[in-house]
């Protein structure tokens, strides 16, 4: 044999399979000359964000609405299957922590999200949701509420209508209360979705309302125009009219950003009536 084709210490597999093999062996074990498993980048998707990011302290003219979602991956699958037992708040907090890419410039972080309109929340669960499973949402056996009949039913993602802000200063508003009064009222973001979800399981309705409100609520303008901040105070909460409570309530609700899963509606063909769809997390992240 010829030096120069560096042929030394070569098996040839057909005359000598046994060396071969242990020379196969040798390096994979040491790994050195063996290309590495292409792992590919989970697959991610970039949008805006319907009420857009104001961080910490906040000029509303410097919100930011780009964000970037990744797919999610085994591992992230065993976080969010763990943090199922910790209840809906940990759940939803996981699928974000684990799906969420950045928002902004800024890299995703707890304190990045606990800052984000429930709406903006709402949006980037719906990305991550198409990310890793597709734009279709499929029940096999859905169920008419007006006939009873069961069909397959698929639904896009794009079929969700999404309502945006026009101006990230929305988020703050005002609303009207009896006697002449008015309430300035914020938008809740994920820090008081966590704190509500946090006693879901033993408050009622009224008392999580009492909690929204109390975090939401700025401060009270009297009729003589003069204002008293009530920002953190249950005591007012509970101190407020029923009916002063509820519009606080439906102001929120109708203001809030994002996907409006309770509009998504279709024509069941068969009894030719409307069915409004309910989607929730638990639909869109159907196999966790
Ligand atoms: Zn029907």
């Amino acid at each position: 044999m010829a030096n120069d084709l560096h042929t030394e210490g070569f098996s040839d597999p057909l005359s000598n399979p046994g060396a071969a093999n242990a020379a196969i062996a040798r390096m994979l074990s040491e790994g050195a000359q063996v290309a590495k498993p292409e792992i590919a980048l989970p697959a991610g998707g970039q949008f805006r964000l319907p009420g857009g990011y104001v961080s910490g302290g906040g000029d509303y003219n410097n919100a930011r609405y780009e964000a970037e979602v990744r797919e999610l991956t085994g591992a992230d699958e065993e976080a969010i299957t763990k943090a199922r037992n910790g209840g809906i708040g940990r759940f939803i907090a996981t699928l974000l922590a684990c799906g969420t890419v950045s928002v902004g410039n800024e890299h995703s972080s707890a304190t990045l999200l606990n800052n984000l309109l429930l709406g903006d929340r709402d949006m980037l669960l719906l990305e991550i949701r198409r990310a890793t499973y597709g734009d279709e949402i499929v029940w096999d056996q859905y169920s008419c509420p007006h006939c009873g009949e069961e069909f397959r039913l698929s639904v896009t993602l794009d079929e969700i209508p999404v309502r945006r802000l026009s101006h990230a200063d929305q988020r703050v508003f005002e609303v009207e209360l009896r006697r002449g009064r008015k309430a300035f009222v914020r938008l809740p973001i994920g820090a008081d979705q966590e704190a509500i979800l946090a006693i879901v399981d033993r408050a009622t309705e009224s008392e999580q309302n009492t909690l929204l409100i109390s975090r939401c609520l700025i401060s009270v303008i009297e009729p003589d125009g003069s204002e008293n901040a009530v920002s953190g105070n249950p005591d007012f909460a509970r101190s407020l009219g029923i009916v002063d409570r509820q519009r606080i309530l439906d102001s929120i609700e109708e203001k809030q950003p994002g996907p409006q899963y309770n509009e998504v509606k279709f024509t069941h063909d068969s009894c030719g009536k409307e069915v409004p769809l309910f989607i929730g997390a638990g639909d869109l992240f159907q196999g966790l």
